[in-house]
């Protein structure tokens, strides 16, 4: 068969496209959107920007201009730290080659494969990333909505609430009172309810040392419960009040008009009310279509989602398995999938996925404790591997360098995240 210079063309151009699979693109740059400039979504657009020296187009969307970790915003709580310690630029990340967008992604068009933006406007992609982090569920805690965060903050998302919360903790009177509502299980970092209690608390016994602190929980038992528990008789004996669910701690209202919280009926009037609600993915994962309930499934080997092979989901975001919602899971999660879009787009080595995570509380000052595993991907889920966790009773040399330890890995992740 003799062919003609058009049918030859087209034969070619359908062989080059055989031949290109697995990648995405034929021609021109694969371009990687990534929604959320956090623990997840920095780290993925840093590593891939990084890792395929050009070869794919790298555009990250993030609304703010500083990013507040809530990693050690606690400490900023408890005076180990300042606001500004914790607050990020994204300058590291642009130098890096990362086309940063200040907006907000307002929709997903997923034939069009095209993000919407609150400006106005839509950036294409080839595979999008989301990593927004956490929403809250309405209507989790009676009487509380986001109308009421000025007067009762959450702090779960870091930045002028941290700020709001300190303020008010450090106006209370002598002798006041601290109520915290603690969220229920899945939620952003496990241990954080109750390292911000003990925070809380070292701030309050040098500040204010008759305060109280009460927190309800809807849950029976907590992250590394027996050495906070530990931690507080030690330090901050009678200061601090547990109502898990055994004893109504699940049966909680709150008024912030009048400023009190009703536990299993009883109504206490309090001075500070931190409510932690129940969280979901951040909203536009809802909006891509992604979420099954409150979550995004994913598949553990490279973090795509279970309804669309293009989009993936990071951090606490996703429901992935036996790994907790931290920024330590979201940093380890961002480079397997990094590696499997660059893969998949650009034809690069992919590596098995591995991942891993510790997370480290501050109990008191040279008083860190920790909890930490690896994992791997199975065909269900991110499964864990093996894991440790401090131990009540060590000695005070350990537990300073537990502390020291964290120092280390906030200076760590902050500059894998952001360069
Ligand atoms: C008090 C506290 C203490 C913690 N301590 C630790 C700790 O010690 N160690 C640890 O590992 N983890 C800790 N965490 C958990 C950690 O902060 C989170 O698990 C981690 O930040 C999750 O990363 P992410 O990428 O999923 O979300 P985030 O880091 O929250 O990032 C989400 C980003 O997405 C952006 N975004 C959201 N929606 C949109 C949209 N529509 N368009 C564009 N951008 C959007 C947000 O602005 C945000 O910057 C703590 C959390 C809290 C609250």
């Amino acid at each position: 068969m003799t062919l003609n210079r058009r049918q030859f063309i087209g034969t070619t151009a359908a062989m080059a496209a055989v031949l290109s699979a697995p990648m995405v693109k034929a021609q021109g740059t694969p371009r990687v959107v990534v929604v959320g400039g956090g623990a997840g979504g920095a780290t993925a657009a840093r590593y891939l920007a990084k890792d395929s020296k050009g070869a794919i187009d790298v555009t990250l969307i993030e609304p703010t201009r500083k990013y507040y970790t809530c990693f050690f915003s606690n400490l900023y709580l408890g005076g180990f730290k300042e606001i500004e310690d914790i607050g990020h630029t994204y300058g590291g990340l642009a130098a890096g080659g990362v086309n940063v967008v200040h907006d907000w992604a307002v929709g997903v068009d997923r034939d069009a494969k095209t993000v919407a933006l609150a400006g106005g406007g839509s950036v294409p992609y080839d595979k999008l990333i989301l990593s927004p982090g956490i929403d809250f569920v309405e209507g989790a805690v009676e009487g509380w909505g986001l109308s009421a965060q000025n007067a009762m903050p959450h702090a779960y998302k870091a930045g002028s609430q941290s700020e709001l919360l300190k303020a008010q903790l450090m106006a209370m009177p002598e002798g006041g009172t601290f109520a915290m509502v603690a969220p229920p299980n899945p939620f952003r970092c496990p241990p954080g309810p109750y390292e911000r209690v003990s925070m809380v608390a070292h701030f309050l016994k040098q500040n204010n040392p008759t305060a109280k602190i009460i927190v309800a929980d809807p849950k029976p038992k907590f992250s590394k419960m027996s050495l906070f528990q530990e931690g507080w008789a030690n330090h901050y004996e009678g200061m601090v009040d547990w109502i898990g669910e055994d004893f109504g701690g699940g049966n909680v209202s709150v008024d912030p008009g009048a400023m009190t919280v009703t536990i299993d009926g009883e109504e206490t009037k309090v001075d500070v009310c931190n409510v932690i609600p129940a969280m979901k993915a951040g909203r536009i994962a809802d909006l891509a279509g992604v979420t099954d309930g409150n979550w995004a499934p994913v598949n553990a080997a490279d973090m795509s989602t279970k309804a669309d092979a293009d989009i993936y989901v990071l951090g606490d975001a996703s429901s992935q398995g036996d790994m907790p919602k931290s920024g330590f899971s979201a940093n380890s999660q961002a480079k397997v999938c990094a590696n499997a879009v660059r893969g998949a787009l650009t034809g690069s080595k992919v590596f098995p996925a591995k991942f891993s995570n510790t997370c480290w509380s501050l109990i008191a000052p040279d008083d860190g404790v920790k909890v930490g595993a690896t994992y791997e991907a199975t065909p269900e889920k991110i499964a864990k591997v093996d894991g440790f966790i401090s131990k009540t009773g060590e000695s005070a040399d350990l537990r300073k360098a537990t502390y020291e330890e964290s120092e280390g890995w906030y200076t760590g992740i902050t500059t894998d995240m952001l360069g």
